[in-house]
């Protein structure tokens, strides 16, 4: 195997920006995918945020658009030549940083286009003329509508955490987009997950692709120790608060299910002494921006976000990430882990599991195909008797950018109206995603594992803060939890650290 970038076939320009950044090996998922790029074929990637998946398709991009002239220099302006399709506003901002961070020895250009934000400065980088646009669907169909994009000559098409943008109802702009694009380019697909949807969109839009493989599909972050806290409902946001404040906790990312349940957990976490800020698709581009650049220079300890307001944020060095509430979607669990113990550090994953959660957990469990040791904090200890209550299933927290033509139709509906969950005796919520079923069963009474016999030493043992300041110190897994390490052969070594 290619243990160094040069060996890839980079140029050097590539590779000195990369060692800028500190990047000495490239990761599992760049060896496997930077050739496959470079040969001109067509590519189906399994990678989720963390593996380094950006640097494995823009690199060989970048390395292409440097060694050849676009097919027709006919036009006065510079065409696109590279369109890159991700799902969400943070996302496409996280891209265009990594291309220009990775080309900065290059020449190619780019530009992101998304929405939330004014059009007009959009409007006149693209009539400059760029090589690359990050895009989302929704924004950049509207400078289609205006004619300020031209994508007649695409030559290279990507398309980033492609199952997420299925999942967001994206699927009818992209076939518009496709429709735009010529027919003979080169297509990537990156996608964590596999499903049915998935591989129809592969199978009618790449060519005898090259198929990689980060890691094998839902296996949990390496590096990511994980354990659960058993809780009862109404004493989750109290045990957290209690918990960041007692071990001086930075540096959190805390997921909820829905965007309401984001603003409530912010809320309490500030009245008890801890800075939080809720992030999710009702919040301005500008407020989100803000709350993610705080979170990052240290001035906020805590993000309370919703699955796909976090999606695609690259953090680094994350220590701690909470589920507050479990995701009805066992995937997306692995993802949301997938944001600590990144780029070879160690990170925690915590979940707050009462009686209503235990059925989500054992699809986890099962998905995982492992069971997460449990924790009984002292003075927290659930109730034995609180009875389980069915949860509401709500998808499409965080903001589709569907630009400003209105929302696609989607291939699901989904709502995130902030409600509680249901009483047991009310009438089930509709079913949303007929995939995907509402819970209304009561949850099994026991937890998978207990160790209630630690419950103050499992306090004491985070006793010593870990992260008085957010500044990235080693960490090392607690003690009676079990460290889960995944055969992802490019993370897990010290020389894997940001350098940015
Ligand atoms: P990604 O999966 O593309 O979001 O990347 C995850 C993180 O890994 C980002 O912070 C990258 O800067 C970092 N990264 C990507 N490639 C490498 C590498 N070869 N060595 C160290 N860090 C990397």
């Amino acid at each position: 195997m290619n243990s160094s970038f040069e060996a890839l076939g980079l140029s050097e320009a590539l590779v000195r920006a990369v060692t800028e950044l500190g990047y000495t090996t490239p990761t599992a998922i760049q060896v496997q995918a930077i050739p496959a790029v470079l040969s001109g074929g067509d590519l189906l990637a399994g990678a989720q945020t963390g593996t380094g998946k950006t640097a494995g398709f823009v690199l060989p991009i970048l390395q292409r658009l440097s060694t050849t002239q676009p097919a027709s220099t006919s036009k006065s302006r510079k065409p696109v030549r590279v369109l890159i399709l991700v799902p969400t506003r943070e996302l496409a901002a996280q891209v265009e940083e990594s291309v220009r961070e990775y080309g900065k020895h290059s020449k190619a250009s780019v530009c992101v286009v998304y929405g939330g934000v004014s059009i007009n400065p959009q409007i006149s980088a693209l009539r400059r003329g760029v090589d690359i646009v990050v895009a989302t669907p929704g924004r950049l169909l509207d400078h289609v509508g205006q004619r300020t994009i031209d994508l007649s000559q695409v030559e290279v098409l990507v398309l980033d955490e492609a199952d997420r943008m299925l999942d967001m109802g994206f699927l009818p702009d992209m076939k518009r987009v496709f429709a735009l694009i010529p027919k003979s380019r080169q297509t990537l697909l990156f996608s964590a997950t596999f499903s049915d949807e998935i591989r129809t969109l592969a199978a009618t839009l790449l060519r005898n692709p090259a198929m990689v493989q980060a890691a094998p599909r839902n296996s949990t972050v390496e590096l990511t120790t994980q354990k659960i806290w058993l809780v009862d409902r109404g004493r989750k946001a109290e045990l957290l608060a209690h918990m960041i404040t007692t071990n001086q906790w930075f540096q959190l990312l805390i997921f909820t299910r829905t965007k309401h349940g984001a603003n409530r957990l912010s809320e309490f976490l500030n009245k008890h002494g801890v800075t939080a800020q809720a992030i999710h698709g009702n919040k301005s581009q500008g407020a989100r921006t803000r709350a993610l650049n705080e979170f990052k220079s240290g001035e906020l300890q805590a993000l309370v976000a919703t699955d796909i307001a976090a999606r695609g944020l690259d953090i680094e060095q994350l220590p701690h990430v909470v589920n507050f509430d479990l995701p009805h979607v066992p995937e997306d669990y692995v993802h949301r882990i997938g944001r600590t113990g990144r780029a070879g550090a160690t990170g925690e994953a915590i979940s707050l599991v009462c009686a209503d959660d235990k059925p989500l957990l054992a699809d986890i469990e099962k998905l995982i195909r492992r069971r997460v040791p449990t924790e009984i904090i002292a003075g927290f200890e659930p109730n034995p008797s609180e009875r389980a209550e069915p949860i509401v299933r709500q998808r499409g927290q965080g903001k589709p950018d569907h630009g400003s033509r209105g929302r696609p139709q989607r291939s699901a509906p989904r709502r995130d109206s902030g409600q509680q969950p249901q009483r047991p005796n009310s009438r089930p919520a509709r079913q949303e995603n007929p995939r995907q079923p509402a819970r209304q069963q009561p949850a099994r009474e026991q937890p998978a594992t207990k160790s209630r016999a630690q419950p103050t030493r499992a306090a004491e043992s985070h006793a010593a803060p870990k992260h008085a300041r957010p500044s990235a110190q080693p960490r090392r897994a607690t003690d009676n939890t079990s460290t889960v390490r995944t055969n992802l052969p490019g993370f897990g070594q010290p020389s894997h650290r940001r350098g940015r």
